[in-house]
């Protein structure tokens, strides 16, 4: 079936690390010879006893008779009436006012701002349940303590924020239909966040990616171990997947220029790029400007493009950049979300392809 071949490709890394897990916990009781089945007593606790795969040290390869765990996620019980009871300050775009709202009523804007309400329903939840985790990591960090409040309503700094009232003027005739199942993916998923060794995680996310996600490691400067790069599946169907960005060299060299980069620009264009490396994700990694190095993140923002998963080429009048995909590539990505959703897997799934190792807990009242 297309849906196993798919699962079986999609979860490579992370069943070959979960394999590894079982094997680490396995081998001191070497007498059971069998791996079980599913991890019986606690599901999703492996993942955690063990470095995840792109940290981990060579380790022998596990026998490859051992059967793959089944990858039912932890049946964890939904939390009842977790986000009624939380509240959510929430500093507005004025950068002022604070807002509070219940847990329930905050996700419900952030999941309508990041989420067409017309992906699939697993695809909303997944969404939901990213954005209630998301909240537990900026209300621990203190963020915007200093103004009263937990997060922001601006996605450059936390998440998307959608009041109603403007939902109200987006979708028009079917207000009432996207709100329902925007509220459904919330309520279906109360209380439920995603945690790593008992704490909630960094739950990013993106709109796109070209063929798989991104070690935070290589977007960011720093390790962190459930940010690792899986395949994901989305692709034609995303608007705007494939973009270009064409520059003539006095707009490229105004631009280096504008960034101090110090770049030697009087040799021809044809070879002011050099030195294009890539990430194992896919993403452009380095290259080098006029002898001067770039990170691929440092020329997506130079060039205002709209991933760092691009070529760049010469055409003999203008520098023309392809670029795939749309975002900084850490995390889950929201149409590879969808189409893992469309294909038939469920938010657990979903949210355990995209975050490695992660476990299932609830949100601290
Ligand atoms: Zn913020």
């Amino acid at each position: 079936m297309q849906k196993q071949c798919c699962l079986h490709a999609l979860r490579r890394p992370f069943l070959t690390g979960l394999a590894l897990s079982l094997l680490v916990m396995i081998l001191p009781f070497a007498a059971l010879d069998e791996a079980p089945e599913s991890p019986s007593s606690a599901p999703s606790a492996p993942a955690l006893s063990s470095r995840p795969l792109a940290m981990a040290s060579p380790v022998p390869a596990p026998t490859p008779a051992a059967p793959a765990p089944t990858l039912q996620p932890a049946p964890v019980l939904p939390a009842k009436n977790v986000d009624s009871k939380a509240t959510v300050r929430v500093l507005l775009k004025d950068g002022v006012t604070v807002e509070t709202l219940s847990l329930a009523d905050y996700l419900w804007r952030v999941v309508a701002a990041e989420m067409p309400a017309t992906f699939a329903p697993e695809a909303l939840r997944a969404q939901a349940v990213c954005a209630r985790t998301y909240v537990a990591a900026r209300k621990r960090t203190g963020v915007h303590s200093a103004k009263g409040a937990d997060v922001c309503a601006g996605s450059g700094c936390c998440t998307a924020y959608l009041d109603p009232k403007d939902a109200e003027q987006r979708w028009g005739a079917y207000t009432e239909a996207y709100s329902a199942i925007i509220r459904e993916a919330v309520s279906d998923t109360d209380g439920i966040i995603l945690t790593w060794e008992g704490d909630p995680i960094q739950a990013v996310f993106f709109s796109s990616a070209a063929g798989s996600t991104e070690d935070a490691e290589t977007v960011w400067g720093y390790a962190i171990p459930y940010l690792v790069h899986v395949e994901s599946p989305e692709g034609d169907e995303v608007p705007g997947y494939h973009s270009t960005v064409s520059l003539t060299p006095q707009e490229v060299q105004a631009r280096a220029l504008r960034a101090g980069l110090g770049a030697d620009l009087s040799g021809p264009p044809s070879a002011w790029f050099q030195g294009l490396t890539r990430t194992a994700g896919g993403q452009v990694s380095a290259l080098t400007l006029g002898g001067i190095a770039l990170s691929g993140n440092a020329a997506r923002n130079l060039f205002s493009l709209r991933s760092a998963s691009f070529t760049v080429s010469w055409d003999g009048s203008a520098f023309v950049f392809s670029v795939t995909g749309y975002g900084h590539g850490v995390g889950m990505s929201q149409y590879g979300a969808n189409a893992l959703a469309e294909q038939g897997y469920s938010w657990q799934d979903i949210v355990f392809h995209y975050y490695t190792g992660v476990s299932l807990g609830t949100y601290p009242l």
